[in-house]
């Protein structure tokens, strides 16, 4: 039997992977708007823990190509805590195609390019990375605890190694009074960044969060669908990120696009017109989802 600590959680990406918790919690577990840890202290799980999911899972699949390893974020693991899960990776299940993992960019940023090299020789194939906004003002208000500039030079980093990397922006993060600045510099950032993956979500507020009372109190005020998506043809008429497949086709999201940058952009800006024109076209609120 595997042992989940708490509710796990991983890319859309990863669904079909097999979860393993390297970490329990975030390390920062300080942002606004996030929900996912917050019952949880950040701590590293023994390797002898980690290993003995890992031969329990291999006693319950004959096939696992993909391996995720939870929590948010594990790449803050040492360098050598993280060499000796590779390997035992490797050696429990050698069909294995791609080890992933949730980093911040603090967790990259420590590591040098050579130990990020390392570890990709070793299995690791992608990183998950969260910009959620390129706007260094949203960011603090938010407690990302991280610059723009910061995560743009991790997601360089992590490219420049051979990895993967996948970053998350969140559509209406900067709500009302900073939805245009939002929109051009999360392009900004994007651009400088040029990932392989971007994924969009759309901000929701749960109960428990900071955001929730920043939204009670009045002081944060959230985007009508109509604005989400107004936001989204300010972003796509600014990225420039030619090779990096873009989807915002998260359960979250109320109007789904999926394309690659640059070729796709004027074909996404045809389907979110239809999309303001035709409010149908919407997801419903009740559908919504994180
Ligand atoms: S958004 Fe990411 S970095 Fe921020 S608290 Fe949640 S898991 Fe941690």
């Amino acid at each position: 039997m595997i042992n989940y600590e708490g509710a796990v959680f991983r890319p859309p990406s990863e669904a079909r992977s097999l979860i393993i918790q390297a970490t329990i919690g975030c390390s920062h577990n300080k942002c606004t708007f996030c929900s996912m840890y917050k019952e949880k202290t950040f701590r590293a799980r023994d390797f002898s823990d980690v290993e003995k999911d890992l031969i329990s899972a291999r006693s319950m699949y004959s096939s696992i190509r993909r391996i995720f390893l939870a929590d948010g974020d594990a790449l803050i693991l040492s360098t050598e805590r993280l060499v000796q899960i590779l390997e035992s990776v490797r050696r429990i299940f050698p069909e294995c195609e791609r080890v992933g993992i949730y980093g911040t960019s603090r967790s990259i940023n420590l590591k040098s390019e050579q130990e990020l090299i390392h570890l990709r020789e070793l299995g690791l194939g992608i990183v998950y990375l969260g910009l959620e906004s390129g706007n260094d003002e949203i960011l603090r208000s938010i407690n990302k605890g991280e610059s723009s500039e910061d995560i743009v030079r991790a997601g360089k980093k992590a490219r420049k190694a051979g990895l993967l990397v996948s970053v998350t922006a969140i559509s209406g993060l900067g709500g009302q009074r900073l939805r245009t600045e939002h929109a051009k510099d999360t392009a900004k950032a994007l651009s400088l960044m040029n990932p392989d993956f971007i994924g969009f979500l759309s901000l929701m507020v749960e109960p428990g969060t900071q955001l929730w009372e920043e939204v009670s109190s009045g002081s944060f005020t959230l985007l009508t669908p109509q604005e989400i998506i107004e936001e989204m043809v300010i972003f796509l008429k600014n990225i420039d990120s030619p090779g990096t497949v873009f989807r915002s086709n998260h359960a979250s999201n109320y109007f789904s696009l999926y394309g690659n940058l640059n070729e796709d952009i004027p074909s996404m800006l045809g389907e979110l017109d239809e999309a303001m024109k035709d409010q149908d076209l919407l997801r419903h609120e009740f559908m919504r989802r994180l």
